[in-house]
């Protein structure tokens, strides 16, 4: 018997797709969705989330923490995205950036080095998808320490409008032996 549970949470972010061969390569802005899908097995027996896979409140505090923080009123741009250069004020920093964000998966570029406020670099093109798996990855693991190791991290939802969603899950083979990433996708625009 598997319990399953979701979160959201709505951030506005900018981005790009640089690589894109029409509008998407411009720089725009989105009224993100983000569901976090987590299940259990069981529920908690006792303490503050007895009877729950993982409280409501928990998992939002975890969203806001990884995901409202660095990206809500911010702009997300690929690593290697031209308009970088642009928007760090010194070189030097942009190398450590990048660097940090290849070596973490992820960079937030101080607001006194940049140009934009909110600055946060990803070794991937940030689409719907890349983000999803993006956030996944930032999630997994907290999700697992603020349930006791009852839950898991199932999905990530990341609509990027009402219409336009990608969702990225971790699948797993009945033996635990096996695991593989599965995206999912339904995409009209970006
Ligand atoms: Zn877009």
């Amino acid at each position: 018997m598997v319990y399953t549970i979701s979160r959201e949470i709505g951030i506005d972010a900018g981005h790009r797709v640089p690589t894109h061969g029409s509008k998407c390569k411009n720089l725009h802005g989105h009224r993100y969705t983000i569901q976090a899908i987590c299940e259990s097995e069981g529920l908690h027996e006792e303490g503050e989330q007895k009877d729950m896979t993982l409280d409501f409140g928990f998992l939002k505090q975890e969203m806001m923490d990884v995901i409202d923080y660095y990206c809500d009123h911010g702009l997300i741009l690929y690593m290697h995205d031209v308009l970088l250069q642009t928007f760090i004020l010194e070189e030097i920093d942009l190398g450590m950036a990048i660097h940090t964000a290849m070596d973490k998966g992820w960079h937030a570029v101080p607001f006194d080095r940049n140009l934009v406020g909110k600055l946060y670099i990803i070794p991937v093109i940030p689409t719907a998808e890349a983000l999803a798996k993006h956030w996944f990855e930032r999630l997994e693991k907290r999700v697992a320490k603020r349930s006791n190791n009852l839950a898991w991290l199932a999905k990530i939802v990341v609509y990027e409008t009402p219409n336009c969603w990608a969702m990225y899950e971790k699948t797993i083979s009945f033996q635990g032996l096996e695991m593989g990433d599965t995206p999912h996708e339904e995409n009209i625009g970006r």
